[in-house]
């Protein structure tokens, strides 16, 4: 069994539009943006990072808003829920703020003994808020008072056809089996980051068609280079197919795809974001990869409409 991870980094998700993407973490969760760059593989899409002050690991929810995307198709072999923790005692304030902003699917109900409250994003997706003790320190804005800020993720939910390979995989990782409630087991990393749970629902339907509103990919933290090489060499020893490290100017990712059909990364928690930004002035500017550099002036003028804040 692995020791290296720590809980989840962040959580990659597609969105049909930049703006509305940005009104709802910003000004409705109230997260802060960290970092305004582009998709590596396809600059002429923004990627967007919302998190806590600095964006701390566990905490960072990112997103590819392609413009005018349809939605995916909901479906076994993804992310069905993301949920982040709240201080508790706040999913009352957190409902009525919800109602007050127009925010779809609100529902309240009880997982594993903790009061959740669930609702829609701009593009379907499904979150939640769950009250749990937690010491991290959330980012307040917006009208969202620390004593209520989202601390980061609590966990992700995925929903599978058969749950017995991914619940192997994250034992593998470094997961305990913490209990089960109807049709989900839920995994927990103990001393983690605080992003700490992932729930496996097994369904019997038919696979997710990605689109806007889907999660694109689950990315689990290493500390450093030297943690992700042992992880990497580990899956490659029992089968996994692994990409080599990438430099993702923030931190370095390695890729696989789990047997559920989840794509998992692993991520370090170094260098981080402030590594081209003051930390006063995180995501502010939009910062461009070294080898899109030259695209700049193509970039703002033609495909990347300036995000009103
Ligand atoms: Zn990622």
């Amino acid at each position: 069994m692995l020791n290296q991870i720590n809980g989840l980094h962040h959580v990659t998700s597609l969105a049909s539009g930049a703006q509305a993407n940005n009104d709802f973490f910003t000004k409705v969760l109230g997260l802060r943006r960290v970092k305004k760059t582009v998709n590596f593989d396809a600059p002429h899409v923004y990627h967007l990072y919302y998190g806590d002050e600095r964006g701390h690991p566990g905490s960072v929810m990112t997103y590819f808003p392609f413009e005018g995307a349809k939605r995916g198709t909901p479906g076994t072999g993804e992310v069905s829920v993301t949920s982040f923790a709240v201080p508790v005692g706040t999913l009352g304030a957190w409902e009525a703020r919800l109602q007050d902003l127009n925010i779809t699917g609100v529902t309240r109900d009880e997982r594993f003994g903790q009061s959740r409250l669930i609702f829609r994003g701009p593009d379907g997706d499904v979150f939640a808020l769950v009250e749990q003790d937690d010491p991290r320190t959330g980012w307040a804005s917006n009208g969202v008072s620390s004593d209520m800020a989202v601390q980061g993720f609590h966990s992700v939910a995925m929903r599978l056809h058969d749950t017995g390979s991914s619940a192997e995989l994250l034992q593998f990782m470094g997961y305990e089996e913490e209990g089960t409630q109807g049709s989900v087991r839920r995994f927990r990393m103990e001393n983690g980051n605080g992003a700490d749970v992932i729930d496996l629902e097994q369904i019997d339907t038919n696979p997710a068609r990605q689109g806007a509103g889907s999660v694109h990919h689950v990315a689990f933290s290493v500390p450093d280079k030297a943690a992700q090489l042992e992880v990497r060499q580990a899956l490659m020893d029992t089968g996994y197919d692994v990409t080599p490290p990438i430099d993702r100017d923030y931190f370095w990712a390695i890729y696989f795809r789990t047997p559920g059909g989840v794509l998992f990364e692993v991520a370090t928690d170094e260098p981080g974001f402030d590594r081209d930004e003051a930390p006063e002035h995180l995501g502010e500017d939009l910062k461009l990869p070294t080898q899109h550099a030259h695209l700049r002036d193509l970039l703002e003028s033609k495909y990347l409409a300036p995000i009103e804040d």
